[in-house]
């Protein structure tokens, strides 16, 4: 990670930017840049530093301002607890540091931070200094803004959601109540070493009259309980411990101010956590919200590329899934030119993939979507659809069930009795679709422009895809490039997936899955993602 040869910083320590070979997710910056228009947000200028709140995980709880700074800023500072989805927009081209650590896992020092931020400031770029949480909130954010305007530097603040209403909020504890709790007080857990008298007046703690929030308590609790209960706070109040709040591995512990110090210990409580005590704890697991999620806590993985996946996948988030997508297949072209589509009264399109190719091809002979201008179109089903409405194309005929079957019914249904047809599909795919309907006298071509390629599976995503509840797969090709990358680790596909219930799209897909000696435990009914998700909430719910 410490790239030694570019050292940056006051010279006690190395501050280098980290190596950025993993490239970001494409398309994510692009809505963006729509909201980022339509709020009037302004980029990242130069010569500027912004501190920004991050908050408290859930990349869900990013500001938009914080987003699009972070999106155009020609450099990143960030420290631990910073969502990875936040730090994924960043320019390929900006530099990112990790100042949270240095190679030997210190902490990079207050003062070397600060000189850096002056330093790339004065040499005119733009600066982000990311905080998790609000920078003013225990961020030390307020000392970092001196500095800055004291040293010359313009520095904007960006408030971000703190950990002690954000971790509260995903915890179902609210943070004041009219009857239980009229203020809240956010107080650290350790009091400043060098200035005792920045530390807490345990007696007005005591007498608080709401609910107290303790950051970097975890380590003080037996401190912070013994010094509350000794200034009067009731031995019965119920407290509790939110650990990673918003985050996928949240945990809340339950129990009450004087048990405080021995259920952390006994539960193994670490930080990052917020220590809450007050009667508003006392309304119990009743505003548990996530935990009524249909699929709380369900590990899914979603086998599928691009957009779709990250689509899928977001819907299963909403759901309370923890979720982790496999590329599994990557399209790839052929090199396959389109065929003329003069004359050419009907063209198949037999997936967003197949979708996508078309528009390729078309823009590769310099066409448009005037070349269709004879033809019906028909897409698979709805998603294919979609994909093609994307590029401004709106399909003539979508058939309720998203199988090639479905798709000879609605040309019938239709009445159509196509002479000249195009079939856009994978290479490989089903020749049902051209069998039949060169069987009915049609001239047919398969358009096959692109192909599919199993993506291997790193050590972690094998890992993650035996740990699931359930693996999701939107199409035959998927299943089968899965199959291909556990048989690449050594694993027989069979065996690996024996403990992980398969949920297939469709008979296709299933029957894809069965060939590989893997039962789906679902087939999704309608074939579609929607149908997908409900499958997998009637499974794991
Ligand atoms: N500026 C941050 C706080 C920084 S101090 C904010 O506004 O939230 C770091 C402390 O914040 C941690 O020790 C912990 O007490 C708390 N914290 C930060 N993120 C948290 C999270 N996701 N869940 C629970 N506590 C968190």
């Amino acid at each position: 990670m410490l790239d030694r040869e570019e050292p940056r910083g006051t010279g006690k320590h190395f501050i280098a930017p980290q190596s950025r070979a993993a490239t970001p997710r494409p398309g994510t910056a692009n809505g963006l840049e729509e909201l980022a228009t339509s709020l009037r947000l302004g980029q990242a200028e130069p010569g500027v530093v912004y501190l920004v709140g991050a908050g408290p995980g859930d990349p869900g709880l990013v500001t938009v301002r914080a987003a699009r700074l972070v999106a155009t800023a020609d450099v990143v500072l960030h420290d631990l607890l910073v969502a990875q989805e936040l730090l994924d927009l960043v320019r390929p081209e900006a530099e990112l540091y990790d100042v949270g650590k240095v190679g030997d896992g210190r902490h990079v020092a207050q003062e070397d931070t600060n000189a850096l931020l002056v330093r790339l400031a004065k040499e005119g770029r733009s600066v982000v200094r990311l905080k998790g949480g609000d920078p003013f909130v225990f961020g030390r954010g307020g000392e970092e803004l001196a500095e800055l305007l004291e040293a010359g530097v313009r520095a904007e603040v960006v408030a971000g959601v703190t950990s002690g209403t954000g971790a509260l909020a995903a915890a179902g504890i609210p943070a004041t109540h009219r009857l239980l709790a009229s203020a809240v007080a956010f107080v650290t857990g350790h009091g400043h070493n060098d200035k005792p008298e920045t530390g807490r007046d345990w007696a007005s703690l005591a007498h608080f009259p709401g609910t107290l929030v303790f950051y970097m308590a975890v380590k003080a609790l037996p401190t912070v309980a013994r010094e509350l209960m000794a200034h009067g706070r009731s031995a019965d109040e119920p407290a509790a411990i939110v650990e990673r709040g918003t985050s996928d591995e949240q945990r809340v512990t339950r129990t009450t101010l004087s048990e405080l110090p021995r259920v952390a210990r006994q539960a193994g409580v670490r930080a990052p956590a917020l220590v809450v005590v007050g009667d508003v704890v006392g309304l119990g697991t009743a505003l548990d919200w996530r935990a009524l999620r249909p699929l709380d806590g369900r590990r899914v993985v979603v086998t599928r590329a691009g957009a779709a996946a990250a689509q899928l996948a977001g819907r299963l988030r909403s759901l309370g899934a923890i979720v982790a997508e496999l590329p599994a297949i990557r399209t790839i072209p052929t090199g396959v030119e389109l065929p003329a589509l003069a004359g050419v009264d009907l063209v198949c399109v037999a997936s967003p993939a197949a979708a996508d190719a078309l528009a390729a091809g078309l823009a590769a002979k310099g066409q448009d979507l005037r070349a269709l201008h004879g033809a019906a179109v028909a897409a698979v089903g709805p998603g294919t659809a979609d994909a093609l409405l994307r590029y401004g194309i709106r399909a003539d005929l979508v058939p309720a069930r998203a199988v090639t079957e479905g798709l000879l019914e609605a040309i019938d249904a239709a009445g159509l009795t196509p002479q000249r047809v195009v079939v856009v599909q994978a290479r490989g795919g089903r020749p049902l679709l051209a069998d039949t309907l060169t069987a009915r006298g049609a001239s047919v071509t398969v358009a096959d422009l692109h192909q599919t390629e199993p993506e291997p599976l790193t050590a972690e995503q094998l890992a993650e895809l035996q740990a699931a509840d359930a693996v999701l797969f939107a199409s035959g090709s998927a299943a089968k490039a899965v199959a291909h990358a556990l048989r690449e680790h050594g694993a027989d596909p069979a065996a690996a997936l024996a403990q992980v219930r398969s949920v297939a799209i469709g008979p296709t897909t299933a029957q894809a899955l069965h060939e590989l000696g893997i039962t789906p435990a679902a087939v999704a009914d309608p074939h579609t993602p929607d149908g997908l998700v409900a499958a997998t909430i009637a499974l794991l719910s």
